[in-house]
């Protein structure tokens, strides 16, 4: 009898889930991805005096095919919107995405044409960040929330799909 039909459905799988998302939460892989002044900050706090390291998230990879963390810093412009997209689109599921800065969250002092009122409107968004810089101790709070909500991730093609479900069903915090 194999492993599957001695234990009952479901708990093999959910453990391997989080296992892996314990391990994947102390170990992102961060997009290079700035696109305006909020994305100074960011880089200020991969440097040596904020260092981002201390919880395991130092490298930033310049292909997206390689990071599951998009940190939006920074007004998203029409222009850039289908950019920010293909990016988003080329990042492996499981993914996650921190808006960083009143301008990335809903388009802050640039209520204009060409700026879109929140990245929201072109990828979904897991934690919004506040500020206009948000300061890089801001956006490290934010990455540990990231951690804490990566923990509850389900894993696969459609983990983002599964994720909106269990929220709808009261399932995860
Ligand atoms: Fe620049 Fe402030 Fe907008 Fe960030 S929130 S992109 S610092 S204007």
């Amino acid at each position: 009898m194999g492993i599957e039909e001695k234990l009952p459905a479901g708990i093999l799988l959910s453990s391997v889930e989080l296992l892996s998302n314990w391990a994947r939460k102390s170990s992102f892989w961060g997009a290079t991805f700035g696109l305006a002044c909020c994305a100074i900050e960011m880089m200020a706090s991969g440097g040596p005096h904020y260092d981002l390291g201390r919880w395991g998230m130092e490298v930033f990879r310049a292909s997206p095919r390689q990071a599951d963390l998009m940190i939006v810093a920074g007004r998203v412009s029409q222009k850039m919107a289908p950019v920010v997209r293909q990016i988003y689109d080329q990042m492996p599921e499981p993914r996650s995405v921190i808006s960083m800065g009143v301008c990335a969250s809903s388009g802050g002092m640039f209520n204009n044409y060409a700026i879109v009122q929140g990245v929201d409107h072109i990828v979904p968004v897991d934690v919004y960040l506040p500020g206009c810089p948000p300061r890089p101790e801001m956006l490290i709070d934010a990455i540990l929330k990231m951690r804490e909500k990566v923990l509850h991730q389900p894993l696969g093609p459609n983990g983002r799909k599964m994720l909106e479900a269990r929220k709808a069903e009261g399932k995860m915090p």
